[in-house]
C-alpha cells in the first residue's frame, strides 16, 4: 500500500479524480487501484473515451453511489476545476446521462462528488420526461456515448405538492400535469395531501418509477440501447436531510 501511494504521489499522469472513477472498476474486475491510470494513459484531469468505454453501466452506477458515500461522510476529492475544463475542452465523454430536478439543495454533480465532464445532467422541475428530454438524453447515449440514464427525484419536492396541491400558475399548470398520473398512481392509506411529507416523498418515489418507464416507452432510441445492453436506465432519490441516494438498480 504504501508503495502504492509513493508511487501515485510521484507520478505526474495520476490524480485523485480519476482514481475514484477507476478505483469502482478496479474493485469489480479484482485489478489493483492506483497504478490504473500511470504510464500509457491519456490525460487523466477529465474522462477520456477510452477510460469511459471500458465501464460497464453497473461500474458507473458503483462510482456514483461511492461519490455519494464519500460526500456524506465529508471526504470529497480535491478537485482543479481548471485542470478540468481545460482537459475536457477538447471534447467530452461521460458515463452517464441524469435526470434531475432543478431544486437547488439537488445539485447531482456535488452531492455524488462528480466532476466536469462526468456526467450529462437534464434538469427539470420534477424530473419529468418530455420529447426534449428524451432528445437530450439520447443524444447523450446514442451519439456521444454515456451509459447510464438515471433519474433522480428528491424528497420534500416542490413540483410533487404543486402537483398534489393542483397549483395552477402559467405554463408550470402544464407541467405539474405530467405529475399528476404519479398522484393518482401512488398507493397511500394516509393523509393525501402536501402537508404530509411521507405522502409527498411517496409520490416523488412513484413519479420516478413511472418517468423510468416513460422513458423507455416512448423512446425506442434509449429501449433498444437497453435491450442490447448497451446502458441501463433506472432511478434513485436523493434525501434532502441525510444526504443519501439511494439508487432502486
Ligand atoms: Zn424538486
Amino acid at each position: 500500500m504504501r508503495e502504492k501511494i509513493r508511487h501515485s504521489q510521484a507520478c505526474n499522469c495520476f490524480d485523485r479524480r480519476s482514481f475514484f472513477w477507476m478505483a469502482a472498476s478496479a474493485a469489480m474486475v479484482g485489478m489493483g487501484g492506483g497504478g490504473l491510470l500511470c504510464p500509457g494513459e491519456a490525460r487523466a484531469d477529465a474522462l477520456t473515451r477510452e477510460q469511459r468505454d471500458k465501464f460497464t453501466p453497473e461500474q458507473i452506477i458503483q462510482t456514483m453511489k461511492n461519490g455519494n458515500e464519500r460526500f456524506r461522510k465529508g471526504e470529497r476529492q480535491d478537485r482543479n476545476y481548471l485542470r478540468e475544463q481545460r482537459a475536457s475542452a477538447a471534447g467530452q465523454y461521460p458515463a452517464a446521462a441524469l435526470l434531475t430536478c432543478i431544486d437547488s439543495r439537488a445539485p447531482a454533480e456535488v452531492i455524488m462528488d462528480l466532476g466536469i465532464g462526468d456526467i450529462f445532467n437534464s434538469r427539470v422541475a420534477g424530473n419529468i420526461e418530455n420529447p426534449d428530454i428524451l432528445g437530450s438524453l439520447e443524444f447523450a447515449c446514442k451519439l456521444a456515448g454515456a451509459k447510464v440514464v438515471l433519474v433522480m427525484g428528491h424528497t420534500a419536492c416542490g413540483a410533487i405538492k404543486g402537483a398534489i396541491d393542483n397549483a395552477e400558475l402559467g405554463n408550470l399548470t402544464g407541467l405539474l400535469a405530467k405529475i399528476k398520473p404519479a398522484v393518482e398512481a401512488t398507493a397511500y392509506s394516509g393523509e393525501r395531501s402536501a402537508k404530509n411529507y411521507a405522502f409527498v416523498d411517496a409520490v416523488a418515489r412513484k413519479n420516478v418509477e413511472m418517468t423510468v418507464a416513460n422513458i423507455r416507452k416512448d423512446s425506442p432510441v434509449l429501449a433498444d440501447l437497453e435491450s442490447k445492453g448497451t446502458i441501463k436506465i433506472t432511478g434513485a432519490m436523493y434525501n434532502l436531510e441525510t444526504g443519501a441516494v439511494e439508487f432502486f438498480g
